[in-house]
Order: structure tokens, then C-alpha cells, then sequence
């Protein structure tokens, strides 16, 4: 079998593991390699219907990585306001760019042709890039990780596990991961509106789960529909047609009639938490170290924080300092607690909007009307929105 020499091997070219491949070829002299079970990504098709909403900090990275503006307007796409409404009580919520000295609140972007720019980037650069690669065995010792795959054995300082939600890496290290799902799927579609979007990402909380509306150009919409796991299943059974009316009628409609542009995609959704971001030889980065609810769209805005700072730590260190748990704690301290408390915050706004105790409903519409008439509150929310 092969024995490939590698400082740094990164399992998983998804949003995070390609874009920390990339940062780390271009700010460090060490050798990366990237290791991907599937094959790179085609370019997709233009009906894609998932999108994520991306802060500051997320499309600086992708800036500094060289893909940001490859993505064009029909995939990469500003919004300038957030409306929030609560179905069950008078509460309304208004976030405006303009008030945060920020051009935008942030932008939506099409996750598959992200992915697939960031994977065409990774391929072309120092990188020393594995599709379609099966791993078979890893192994940690006091010098770094043996990862075996069917084509040849890594001898690597450290492996980063970007391999996602289920990550097989963390599994093989024995990092316990605490996992607890909301019994809600979330169904993904794209839509166009008859009344226009107004460059506003539209949320409406429903005691079933929220439906978040997110826009894009010509007056098209991506939808992330979170329902709890009987309602989805009834709403993905239902005709397109019977879906846009019940759409329609969910958003109280105040986007007017909705028209469905492409089929509908569905993710079980579950928060899960690794117990540790790293051990001797490993670390772990985005999904793989934790998966939040998507309600309010920060999962992927985390999994970029996380490979800002492990990068900027690891372009410090020499090459026998790279797996070192003396560093690599000092990116789960700078980590984890941001991580945790946002996962904490969506599961409290998950659980706060189930409830429909008509006394609590009527604090909740009163919060939320309290909050909106107090700038410092409303910016201070709009930047956790931001991801800043
Ligand atoms: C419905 C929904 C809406 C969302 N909306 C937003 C949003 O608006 N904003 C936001 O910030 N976040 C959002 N998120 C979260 C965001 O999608 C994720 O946080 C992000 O995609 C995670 O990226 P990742 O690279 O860490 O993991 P993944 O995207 O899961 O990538 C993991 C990669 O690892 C590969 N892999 C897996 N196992 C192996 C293995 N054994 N060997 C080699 N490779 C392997 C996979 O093939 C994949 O390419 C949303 C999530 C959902 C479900």
C-alpha cells in the first residue's frame, strides 16, 4: 500500500472542510491533503433549491479563499432586512442593514454551487486533493494519525474531521457526541412570490416550527419549512399545488400567492454536540464538532468561525506542534462555549415558540414587540443574526 506523507489531513470537502483546505494552503508552508468519499460536485443545476444564509465573517472567508466572487448574483445574493412574525400573538420583530452600519445583513448562497466552486478551487491549488475516497481505519499515536483509505496510508500530524453531522472520524477517535433530535424535519424548496420579497428574509413562527423565507434574485425565495415530523410528513405528501396553498396560508399571506419552482428536499433535524474539539492528532471542525437547528440559519456561520480560529492557530505553530493538545486546546476554549450557547439559544426559541398557553403567548407577542422598540436590543440580536 502507498504511504503518503501529509502535515495536515483534512477528512470531509464540504463548505467548511474544502474552504479550511484552501486557507491553510494559502496562509502555511505545510502539506494538506483533503480526503472526500463522494466524487467532486458537477456544477448544479439552476433550480437549487438550498441556500445558506451566510454573515460577515462566513463570506470574508470565502473572500479570503478566493471564492466569494465566483459566485454570481443568481447564487450569491444580499438581503437587507430580516422580518420576524409570531403566529399566535401580535409579536413582530424588524432587523434593517441600515441600522447596523453594515450594507447588508448578510447573503443568501446557493450551498451546492458554493461547494462546488470551493471544491473546483481546492482541486486546482497545492492541495493534494482525494475524491471518492473510501477510509478504511484511523489510528492515533503520540506523533500524529495513521488514516488508512483503499488507495494508501496517510502518516499525517493531524487530522481534521469536516466529515459532518454523523462524522465518521469523530467516531473512530472516540469523541463522544451528544445527540438529540427535535422530532422535525426541515423541508427545503424554492418558490417564487406573487407579492415581492423586498430583499427581506422573512421568519414566521408557527407552534409546529418556523418557516423561514429566504430571498434571492428575481424574486425567487428559498424556504427551509422546520415541521414536526407528522405535519412534514403530511406537507410532503401533498400535491405542489396543495403545498403552495398551505404555504401561503401558513405565511398569513403577506408574500401573496406562492408559486413551487423546484422539488422538495427534506433533513432530519438534530442538534449534536461533540464532547471534545480535539484530542492528540485530531480536531474537529463544523458539523463534525456540532449541528444546530437551522431556524436561525447560524450552522454553517459557526463552522467558518471554527476554521478561522483553528486555522490562525495552526499558521503559528512548527510542524511538531500541529497535533499537540497544548494548541489544539486553546481552539476548543476559543470555540466550544460560542458553539454550545448558540445551540442552547436555538433550542430555547425552538421550545418558547411550542408553547401556546394563551398567557404565554401573550408575553411572548409582548417580548418581542419590547424588543423591537429598543435599538441597542434589536442590533444586538441583528449582529448574533449577522454572525458576528
Ligand atoms: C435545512 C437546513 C438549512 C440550513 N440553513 C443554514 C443557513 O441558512 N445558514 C447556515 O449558516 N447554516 C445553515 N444550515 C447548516 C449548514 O448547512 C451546515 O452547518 C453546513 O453545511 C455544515 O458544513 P460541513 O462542511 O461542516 O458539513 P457537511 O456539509 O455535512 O460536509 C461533510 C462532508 O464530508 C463528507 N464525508 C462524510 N463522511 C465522510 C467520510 N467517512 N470520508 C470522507 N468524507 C466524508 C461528506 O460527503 C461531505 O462532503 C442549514 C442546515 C439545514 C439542514
Amino acid at each position: 500500500m502507498r504511504n503518503i506523507r501529509s502535515d495536515i489531513v483534512i477528512v470531509g470537502a464540504g463548505l467548511i472542510g474544502s474552504a479550511l483546505a484552501l486557507w491553510l494552503a494559502k496562509y502555511t508552508n505545510f502539506s494538506i491533503s483533503l480526503v472526500e468519499r463522494n466524487e467532486p460536485l458537477s456544477q448544479p443545476r439552476d433550480g437549487n433549491q438550498r441556500v445558506v444564509a451566510l454573515g460577515a465573517l462566513a463570506t470574508d472567508f470565502l473572500q479570503d479563499v478566493g471564492v466569494f466572487a465566483t459566485l454570481g448574483e443568481h447564487h450569491c445574493y444580499p438581503y437587507q432586512k430580516m422580518f420576524v412574525w409570531d403566529e399566535s400573538s401580535d409579536g413582530e420583530l424588524c432587523f434593517d442593514a441600515g441600522n447596523t452600519g453594515h450594507a447588508s445583513l448578510g447573503h443568501m448562497i446557493d450551498s451546492q454551487e458554493c461547494t462546488y466552486q470551493l471544491q473546483q478551487t481546492v482541486i486546482n491549488s497545492r492541495v493534494d486533493c482525494h475524491f471518492g475516497a473510501q477510509a478504511n481505519a484511523l489510528d492515533f499515536h503520540q506523533t500524529g494519525a495513521k488514516l488508512e483509505l483503499d488507495s494508501g496510508c496517510f502518516d499525517a500530524k493531524l487530522v481534521i474531521a469536516a466529515d459532518g453531522n454523523r462524522s465518521w472520524v469523530r467516531q473512530q477517535a472516540k469523541v463522544f457526541a451528544n445527540r438529540h433530535g427535535y422530532n422535525q424535519r426541515g423541508i427545503v424548496t424554492k418558490i417564487e412570490t406573487q407579492k415581492p420579497h423586498l430583499e427581506c428574509a422573512w421568519q414566521c413562527f408557527l407552534s409546529t416550527g418556523p418557516i423561514g423565507i429566504l430571498p434571492l434574485s428575481n424574486n425567487q425565495s428559498s424556504i427551509v419549512w422546520s415541521a414536526d415530523n407528522v405535519l412534514a410528513e403530511r406537507l410532503l405528501g401533498l400535491s405542489d399545488q396543495e403545498f403552495s396553498l398551505e404555504l401561503s396560508r401558513a405565511l398569513q399571506g403577506r408574500l401573496g400567492s406562492v408559486k413551487l419552482l423546484s422539488e422538495r428536499l427534506d433533513f432530519p433535524l438534530a442538534s449534536v454536540r461533540a464532547e471534545r474539539y480535539y484530542k492528540r492528532g485530531l480536531a474537529l471542525v463544523g458539523d463534525a464538532a456540532h449541528s444546530i437547528h437551522p431556524l436561525a440559519g447560524q450552522g454553517a456561520n459557526l463552522g467558518f468561525k471554527d476554521a478561522r480560529v483553528l486555522g490562525e492557530l495552526l499558521a503559528t505553530a512548527n510542524q511538531n506542534e500541529l497535533g499537540c493538545p497544548r494548541l489544539l486546546s486553546v481552539y476548543e476554549r476559543k470555540r466550544q462555549p460560542d458553539n454550545n450557547q448558540t445551540d442552547s439559544l436555538m433550542s430555547a426559541l425552538h421550545q418558547a415558540y411550542k408553547f401556546d398557553l394563551p398567557i404565554w403567548m401573550l408575553a411572548r407577542g409582548l417580548g418581542m414587540n419590547l424588543i423591537n422598540t429598543s435599538d441597542v436590543l434589536r442590533n444586538a440580536l441583528a449582529r448574533q443574526a449577522m454572525g458576528l
